[in-house]
């Protein structure tokens, strides 16, 4: 390996399904292993991934002594200091359970814990859309909306490390209830869950609609076949599209005038449908923050697609080293 690069382990934790990867600080993944979580214990689960690590890295031929730093991936809520996975919904068996150091006390290297979203910006930050840049913003659009903010070449941590849920921002007092408890979240608007279930309700007695029957029946409803409908230029799907982009033009355009970032990189709903959703944003989005921002700014779509997953950890633990030296070129 070229000198002055080094390798780390990252864990992406899942509720189906546990990334282990082993990267290196120029951005190669070198192998990677999985470990199923689908309502497992994590006292069953915590060993496997110790095991799992291990034997990557010995099928490598490498030891614990040649890892520089550990990073994992985590869903929310946590508590991000103390890097403990508190009660996520889709791991019923997980309650506050100290992954950080479970892993220090095993492998006995550094191991920094970050939330899966800001995980996913940092990913792209190191070494997808975001790379050599100072201010980036990443949107993960599947169920949730979920979001980082790099702001002067920074992560935005916040100080009880709740910053970057963009999701969560309110932009209608009068919007529809979110499962946050708030009223009008972007995500209540946009956010793949809450907008099927808004389909699901609105066409329970439509089953002719070509939502409904792209979906197959109405409990079935999904961005997919939200996105088939509109291809097909279903009036009613092609509406419910345009006022699901006029909204995400609404809490992005905020972001822009916010931060005035370098970049802005879309994951997950925008990756995978490309122009139909870019398109009429970008035309939406001047309603919404100023040319001059607009103009300085890179909006796109994920670079690293599906394979986020796999530098979330890795990209945890180069930034804890990247963090503690406070400054990116003195990796
Ligand atoms: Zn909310």
């Amino acid at each position: 390996m070229k000198e002055g690069i080094f390798y780390v382990l990252g864990f992406d934790i899942g509720g189906t399904k546990i990334a282990i990867c082993l990267g290196t600080s120029d951005g190669k993944i070198i192998a990677s292993t999985r470990v199923g979580n689908k309502d497992k214990d994590p006292n069953v689960v915590l060993p496997n991934l110790v095991k799992k690590g291990n034997e990557l890295l010995s099928d490598n031929n490498l030891t614990t002594k040649d890892i520089k730093a550990i990073g994992i991936a985590a869903p929310a809520p946590h508590d991000v200091k103390k890097g403990i996975i508190l009660n996520p919904a889709n791991m019923p068996l997980w309650r506050n359970v100290k992954i950080k150091e479970y892993l220090e006390n095993n492998f006995n290297i550094p191991v920094f814990f970050e939330n899966d979203a800001n995980a996913g910006a940092l990913a792209e930050w190191f070494f997808g859309a975001g790379d050599n840049v100072q201010n980036m913003i990443y949107l993960t659009m599947s169920t949730g909306i979920g979001g980082g903010i790099i702001c002067n070449g920074e992560l935005v941590q916040g100080t009880s490390f709740d910053a970057g849920e963009i999701g969560h921002t309110v932009i209608d007092i009068d919007g529809p209830e979110c499962q946050c408890g708030l009223k009008g979240c972007y995500e209540a608007f946009c956010g793949g869950r809450a907008l099927a279930l808004r389909l699901q309700n609105e066409l329970k007695n439509e089953p002719e609609n070509a939502i409904v029957k792209a979906a197959g029946s109405v409990d079935k409803i999904d961005m997919i076949a939200l996105e088939k409908a509109v291809r097909d230029k279903d009036e009613y799907a092609l509406k419910v599209w345009d006022n699901m982009i006029l909204r995400n033009a609404q809490a992005i355009g905020g972001l822009v005038n916010i931060f005035n970032p370098d970049v802005i990189v879309l994951g997950t709903l925008p990756w995978a449908t490309g122009d139909l959703f870019m398109k009429p944003f970008m035309e939406y989005l001047p309603r919404f923050c100023w040319e001059k921002s607009i103009e300085k700014v890179k909006i796109t779509v994920s670079v690293l697609g599906r394979s986020i997953g796999e530098y979330a950890g890795v990209c945890v633990a180069l930034n804890g080293l990247l963090a503690s030296k406070n400054k990116k070129g003195e990796l």
